[in-house]
């Protein structure tokens, strides 16, 4: 197998990520503002979305030694006759990214750089979730974008940014980086290289009672009434935290929570690699553990889904056991 250096790797994807956060962030606000949450027009996250993968893509095309980009995204819907308005606003987001010769062809060719397929021959490839949570960016709430480079089917590096979690600067953004056996770390989202950077570990509690536990905001993502039960089994008082995208995994992390519960809302439901490989990778270096609902590994060999997996727990760790017996007491797996 071919070498990587991971330290450029990790410094590659943190400036793509900061790259694309930065347009996010731009479109988020002015919705906000423009009051399309009344209008519930999901237009104005479809068009960051698509800004968001060609930024991150073109980026690592520049600064990664790894090609390989498993985006949820690509171009075949903005290319097609009736997308004409969506691909103008797009392109004018990387215009004002990357400057004015940016083509269209140019922006569309960047997206599909992400519609790599995963399979066994490609032993390293990254995997892109542009926009995270975007039901959280619509409401003006938390979403991220998630950056997880796997190799031989193992997430061995993740950068998440999160707008809207404050950093270590007290400021609003930050942005978590883990490489696999290297720890985990937080910087502000908008700053320069490693600046502010500092190591991160989960909570230490050894007690369920006193855990406090998050999950999706959408009933439809994770199974709430499951998880009331859960929570009633292993003794918490406190109310669950709910929130949009990875910034669950950014909140595990950081010790602010100790569980994130994903329970599943149907049995064929199967979880996709970019909606964890980041998060997953980031909670484990801060000293936590991930691993589905049954209590196996998140394997990350079967393409675009998470195929031999159900659900998600993430933990600090002393009380992962006891969690999952909690979860195999309430739900029925069969
Ligand atoms: P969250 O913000 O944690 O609610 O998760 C957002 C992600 O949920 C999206 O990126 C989707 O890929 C994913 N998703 C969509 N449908 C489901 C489902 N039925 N169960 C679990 N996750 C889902
Ligand atoms: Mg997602």
């Amino acid at each position: 197998m071919s070498k990587i250096d991971f330290a450029s790797e990790l410094e590659a994807a943190v400036v793509a990520v900061r790259d694309a956060a930065d347009v996010c962030q731009s479109v988020q606000k002015n919705l906000v503002s423009a009051a399309t949450l009344e209008k519930k027009d999901r237009s104005p996250v479809t068009v960051a979305d698509f800004a968001s993968q060609a930024l991150v893509c073109s980026s690592l095309a520049e600064y990664s030694k790894i090609a390989e980009v498993v985006g949820e995204e690509n171009a075949a819907e903005l290319r097609e006759a009736g997308a004409e308005a969506t691909r103008e606003k797009v392109v004018l987001h990387l215009r004002n990214a990357r400057g004015a010769e940016v083509s269209t062809d140019q922006a569309l060719d960047w997206i599909d750089l992400g519609g790599v397929d995963p399979d066994d021959s490609i032993e390293r490839y990254w995997t892109l979730d542009p926009i995270d949570g975007t039901k959280g960016f619509l409401r003006g709430e938390q979403y991220a974008i998630a950056l997880g480079l796997i190799e031989n089917g193992r997430v061995v590096l993740g950068v998440l940014g999160c707008p809207n979690l404050p950093g270590p600067d007290g400021k609003q953004g930050c942005l978590l980086t883990a490489v696999r056996g290297q720890g985990a770390e937080v910087r502000p989202l908008m700053g320069s290289g490693r600046d502010g950077a500092t190591r991160i570990s989960v909570s230490d509690i050894t007690s369920t009672a006193a855990a406090r536990f998050c999950e999706s905001v959408e009933s439809g993502h994770s199974d709430q009434g499951q998880s009331a039960d859960i929570a009633a089994v292993l003794e918490i008082t406190e109310d669950p935290v709910r929130v949009d995208s990875q910034a669950k995994y950014a909140i595990v992390a950081q010790g602010d929570a100790q569980i994130y519960l994903r329970l599943p809302t149907s049995k064929e439901y199967r979880e996709k690699i970019w909606d964890h490989a980041a998060g997953m990778i980031v909670v484990e270096e801060a000293g936590g553990r991930v691993t589905d609902a049954r209590g196996f590994s998140l394997d990350y060999g079967h393409g675009r889904m998470l195929e031999n997996n159900s659900g998600v727990i993430a933990t600090n760790g002393p009380i992962h056991e006891a969690v999952l017996k909690a979860v195999a007491d309430v739900v029925n797996f069969d």
